[in-house]
């Protein structure tokens, strides 16, 4: 346990290090998002608005529409948000259970959003930097990829439940889409799918089948660009829009902002964790309750 803990520090410090550089130290939440707060704008932007980031290196006069401001919180909506990430005696954040059909799954009131992403596009990386102020909470970060097999899922306090789905793709388990599809089409607390495209290589072949299913099945989705880190500016900027352009032509159902994160700078987690306690009903921001 004690060694699990000082692992989170040294991750957390890590990852705070990257993104306050080297010298400064966050300690816990409050601290860590305070220290945060005190970055100068042009990093906090970064770090906490990644997509309004990019947008200043967007070729004067061409302006193209990122939808940057439909979920527009304020760094006090985002730092309440913490909150519900953040675990403690009267807010546990854990490990549920597991499952390979959803009549396995337990039966919760609790409203539920889903991960679900081709094999390797960084979704146990991402869950773990989400999770990252529970530090008891363990997702399995493989090195070899599709490695999650089953339906994962973690309790957020009283707030809601979040679900791992198994990677598809390479080695997806051959009932992934007997298992996906009957979650997806049958889960009535599902409030939002979370669908991860690495910005690296932007939308596959094998993203299709769950942008498919999500549209076929009228569910509200969210895509995640991860890997954010990865890219040169320019090659993330070209990404962003075509994939920007894909969901504003070709979708009804995804949401219009995109989000893009880091689970290596933890650029982008704080806005999507600030997004995810409105949309499961737990925070209102700027007023707006996304449903
Ligand atoms: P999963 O199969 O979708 O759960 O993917 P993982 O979370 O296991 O990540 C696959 C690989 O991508 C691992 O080597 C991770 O270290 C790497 N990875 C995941 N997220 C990021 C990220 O945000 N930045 C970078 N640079 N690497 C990442």
């Amino acid at each position: 346990m004690a060694a699990r803990r000082l692992w989170f520090d040294v991750g957390w410090l890590f990852a705070m290090g990257a993104e306050l550089g080297s010298g400064r130290r966050a300690y816990c939440t409050s601290q860590a998002f305070a220290e945060v707060l005190r970055l100068p704008s042009k990093q906090l932007t970064k770090l906490v608005f990644p997509l309004q980031e990019l947008e200043r290196h967007f070729v004067p006069g061409s302006r193209p529409d990122l939808h940057l401001k439909i979920f527009n919180p304020s760094l006090d909506d985002i730092a309440r948000a913490e909150s519900v990430f953040t675990a403690s005696s009267r807010n546990r954040i854990e490990y549920l259970s597991s499952a390979v059909r959803l009549d396995h799954a337990p039966d919760l009131r609790r409203p539920e959003v889903c991960f679900i992403g081709r094999s390797n596009v960084g979704k146990s990386s991402l869950i773990k930097a989400l999770f990252s102020l529970a530090p008891e909470v363990e997702v399995r970060v493989s090195k070899n990829p599709g490695h999650t097999k089953k339906m994962n899922f973690f309790k957020v306090g009283k707030y809601f439940t979040l679900v791992d789905m198994p990677g598809y793709g390479y080695r997806a388990p051959e009932d992934f889409v007997d298992m996906v599809e009957t979650y997806l089409k049958e889960r009535k607390n599902l409030m939002r799918t979370f669908l991860l495209v690495d910005s690296v290589v932007g939308i596959q072949k094998t993203d299709n089948i769950a942008i498919e299913m999500c549209e076929e099945f009228a569910l509200p989705y969210v895509m995640v660009l991860t890997k954010i880190d990865k890219s040169s500016k320019g090659h993330l900027l070209k990404q962003v829009l075509q994939i920007q352009k894909f969901v504003d032509t070709k979708t009804q159902g995804c949401f219009p902002q995109l989000f893009p994160v880091s689970a290596v700078t933890y650029s982008g987690i704080h806005l999507l964790r600030c997004f995810i306690a409105n949309i499961t009903g737990n925070l209102e921001t700027n007023g707006f309750q996304f449903s």
